[in-house]
């Protein structure tokens, strides 16, 4: 999305507190999101010297019809970054550990 390594995918286990999986599951599950096109209108929310702030929503997988979920993520430079800070509206996100979550930042190694 921006040209360069926003993130690695090292960066995501960190966070997601999982760096001892071989294959973790959110790598699977956010490749589903994408793929399948649920999230959508990401964007840089604001940005300075050292952190940039990024939203996007994510259609709700089992409920389409459904309002989607809002997803933060804020990331400490310098690129790749790490995850400073997450949130997602779904239940399961307050600390940004979700899938919605997961696949926000998947996309953005891509
Ligand atoms: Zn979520």
């Amino acid at each position: 999305m921006f040209g360069i390594t926003v993130i690695n995918e090292d960066a995501i286990d960190v966070h997601l507190n999982i760096t001892q999986q071989r294959h973790p599951r959110w790598k699977k599950v956010a490749k589903e999101i994408l793929e399948s096109v649920h999230l959508h209108d990401c964007g840089v929310l604001n940005e300075d010297e050292q952190h940039i702030g990024i939203r996007a929503v994510c259609i709700q997988v089992s409920h389409p019809t459904l309002d989607p979920h809002t997803v933060d993520v804020i990331l400490r430079k310098p690129y790749p970054a790490k995850v400073e800070w997450g949130k997602c509206s779904c239940t399961g996100g307050n600390s940004g550990r979700c899938k919605h979550a997961s696949a926000l930042l998947k996309y953005l190694t891509t």
